[in-house]
């Protein structure tokens, strides 16, 4: 767990805490390459929040500075 995330979860009530990683989780990054990662896995944080994002950030595996797109995916929805 990456510090931002400790702290955030250490101030939250428990539940919070679960809610919010839980959240994070289902939050996933995707690169053009066809990579992608939860928000969560990445160190970050994304709890109570909508709609679907854009940004420039470097890939993990095709190591290009790519825009990748940022949208939820739930759980219980089989991918
Ligand atoms: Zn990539």
């Amino acid at each position: 767990m990456r510090i931002i995330q400790r702290i955030v979860t250490s101030v939250l009530p428990r539940k919070w805490a679960a809610s919010l990683e839980a959240e994070s989780r289902e939050w996933i990054i995707a690169c053009p390459c066809g990579y992608s990662n939860s928000i969560w896995e990445m160190g970050g944080i994304r709890w109570k929040a909508k709609g679907n994002r854009t940004f420039l950030m470097m890939c993990r595996q095709c190591r290009e500075r790519t825009s990748h797109t940022l949208s939820r995916r739930p759980s219980d929805e089989v991918v």
